[in-house]
């Protein structure tokens, strides 16, 4: 279910049955002459897009723009580097209307620099200020009390990766920047938004030295599974 499709009784009931709430989350970024600079968002978009299609989950509005550093490129390649603060900002709103609405199981499904990168530390800054202002509204020592009248404030959200779900060999996936395995993925997933005639036979840059040996194959594997693996937890 999306979210922006359900009816308010939807919502409701959703929340009542702790149905896990999804977000995608990831940037908008130079990925080489030859992928969509939604490269990331998109990776993660299609798994959630694909898990909430298989299982009783809720796909929220997702988080398309973060902080990039313009580490790969700027603005005339279509770089957006959005800042951090009021993209924390946006992200904490966005969790408290959801905390709000009564669901109480949130995953942000996040691609782009990994778990210590700039995006994940906001989205992360915004779950762990949440947990903070909700426990001390329930004033000192609430710990003290018997479990059932303690709120779950602190393992409401989590932030993971597309493979986090996955072990050994199979969350080994070579994404890189641009590189073998997100070229392999959006080729697998998006073919029609690759351009691999605009790759250089010999490239400059070093991130993008694997990227013509991606096939579609690898990709629509790793998509594969991904999407196994998180309809799998949440089941
Ligand atoms: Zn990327």
């Amino acid at each position: 279910m999306k979210l922006w499709e359900m009816l308010p009784e939807q919502v409701r009931e959703a929340a009542r049955k702790n149905t896990p709430v999804l977000i995608a989350a990831g940037v908008i970024e130079y990925h080489g002459p030859h992928l969509p600079i939604g490269t990331d968002f998109l990776i993660a978009h299609s798994i959630v897009e694909e898990v909430a299609r298989r299982c009783e989950c809720v796909a929220a509005p997702p988080l398309i723009l973060g902080p990039t550093g313009s580490w790969a490129a700027g603005p005339l390649d279509g770089e957006f580097d959005f800042p951090a603060e009021p993209f924390f900002h946006y992200v904490k709103a966005e969790l408290r209307g959801l905390l709000d609405m009564g669901f109480r199981r949130i995953l942000v499904l996040q691609h782009h620099q990994g778990p210590e990168g700039v995006q994940s530390l906001c989205i992360r800054r915004a779950a762990s200020e949440l947990a903070l202002e909700d426990g001390r509204a329930r004033g000192h020592s609430w710990g003290q009390r018997p479990p059932a009248e303690q709120p779950r404030v602190f393992d409401r959200i989590q932030v993971l990766a597309p493979t986090s779900f996955l072990s050994g060999e199979e969350a080994q996936i070579p994404w890189g920047h641009g590189s073998l395995g997100e070229t392999g993925y959006i080729l697998g997933v998006y073919p029609s938004l690759a351009k691999m005639e605009n790759l250089p036979a010999k490239p400059n840059i070093s991130w993008l030295k694997e990227s013509g040996k991606a096939t579609a194959e690898m990709g629509r594997r790793w998509f594969d599974l991904c999407v196994q693996s998180w309809v799998k937890a949440l089941s």
